[in-house]
């Protein structure tokens, strides 16, 4: 039986001559032209300023992290409603993560639970925002908030690349943004992720730390840890050849979202994941809620696909809800009860989203979920 996948590498012949470029021309090893132009590239089409290209994106999170100061025992704000990578590395470095809500709006980083995290602890060294499924968060309010305490922001665009928030684009709004390839991203080099920044010393100098933190002197002299975190020119050629269809990708992603919400507009006890009508999301990932008080469960909805080999997956996990972060602090945007994460965490699943996914592919997904509601 063929497999549907929820969103798998889509590859295009460009990224296999850049590759072979690579190989032609024996810039195997680190570094080389691929790196520099996708750098350039990314550049170009994000209007990020400066960017270096590493081996993931949460090295990327993790040198940002050390650009802004983060070290042991400082707190640092992040989104609760995201994937482990966000704040895995505030662990790294020996730092105190301190959770923030989702507001329902975009299901990102609630600005009420945020200025009440800045209440509790006036001066975080760093707040990590997360796009979440590639809906761009309510970035003027969080943003003000964090100018009002000095505190930067480090935007984790893991997820939204390509997005937009008041024609700009996501992971160009903090003083460090991060994106990633991994293999299930809108675009992806089978796996890496790049570091930008508006000022060049802060990208200059996570070039530096992820190539071991050499000094400038002919014989190795190190006066800092370093990582080895630097893409590789044979993986910086695959995300060039991807950057190329990155509009065409962009343009399935949405079609999937408005063919689920058309076909579930009739069904009241559906909803599809909320987009920010101060942005234009990159529709990563289609997700569906359903209403409180509905029978139908996202483990019966997932159950029903997974038997006819259609693969979804459930809503991230919040962080404050994960064994690993337990007696961490969080801070709900709701008064009291549930908070809004763990809400949509119940409620919620992650539909097929694979760009290529046929017209009947699709059907079949619908049909399913619409079954499971009597329709
Ligand atoms: C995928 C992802 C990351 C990590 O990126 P990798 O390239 O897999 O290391 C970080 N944050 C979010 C929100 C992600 O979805």
């Amino acid at each position: 039986m063929k497999r549907i996948y929820l969103s798998s590498p889509t590859m295009h012949g460009d990224e296999q001559r850049f590759v072979a470029e690579a190989f032609d021309t024996n810039w195997v090893a680190p570094l080389g032209p691929n790196v520099n132009n996708f750098e350039t590239e990314m550049v170009s089409y994000t209007g990020c300023g400066y960017a270096a290209a590493l081996s993931a994106g949460t090295a990327a999170i993790h040198l940002g992290l050390k650009l802004l100061g983060v070290g042991q025992g400082d707190v640092v704000f992040v989104s609760s409603l995201t994937f482990s990578a966000s704040c895995n590395p505030i662990a790294y470095e020996k730092a105190v993560p301190v959770f923030i809500d989702s507001e329902p709006d975009t299901w990102n980083m609630s600005p009420a639970a945020l200025e009440k995290a800045f209440e509790k602890y006036p001066h975080p060294k760093a707040v990590v925002v997360v796009h979440l499924y590639g809906t761009p968060a309510k970035m003027d309010e969080i943003m003000r908030i964090c100018e009002r305490h000095n505190v930067p922001i480090l935007e984790d665009a893991a997820e939204s690349l390509g997005s937009t928030y008041d024609g700009k684009h996501t992971g160009t709004f903090g003083r460090i943004g991060v994106y990633s390839f991994n293999g299930n991203k809108i675009i992806t080099t089978s796996g890496g992720g790049m570091l930008v920044s508006g000022e060049e010393a802060l990208v200059q100098e996570a070039r530096i730390l992820s190539t071991q933190a050499r000094d400038p002197a002919r014989h190795y002299q190190h006066s800092r840890i370093g990582y080895n975190y630097r893409m590789s020119n044979v993986i910086a050629g695959i995300g060039r050849g991807q950057l190329m269809h990155l509009e065409e990708h962009l343009r399935l992603k949405k079609a999937i979202y408005q063919r689920y919400r058309e076909a579930f507009s009739d069904i009241r006890e559906i909803s599809m994941n909320p987009l920010n009508p101060r942005g234009d999301a990159n529709n990563w990932l289609s997700c569906m809620t359903i209403r409180e008080g509905c029978d139908v469960t996202p483990d019966q909805v997932m159950d029903a696909l997974d038997a006819e080999n259609i693969e979804s997956r459930p809503i991230w996990k919040p962080m404050h809800l994960q064994p690993v972060f337990a007696g961490y602090e969080f801070f709900n945007h709701n008064e009291s009860g549930v908070s809004v994460s763990e809400d949509i965490f119940a409620r919620g699943v992650c539909l097929p989203s694979d760009i290529k996914n046929t017209d009947a592919d699709m059907d079949q997904v619908i049909g399913i979920v619409r079954g499971l509601f009597n329709r």
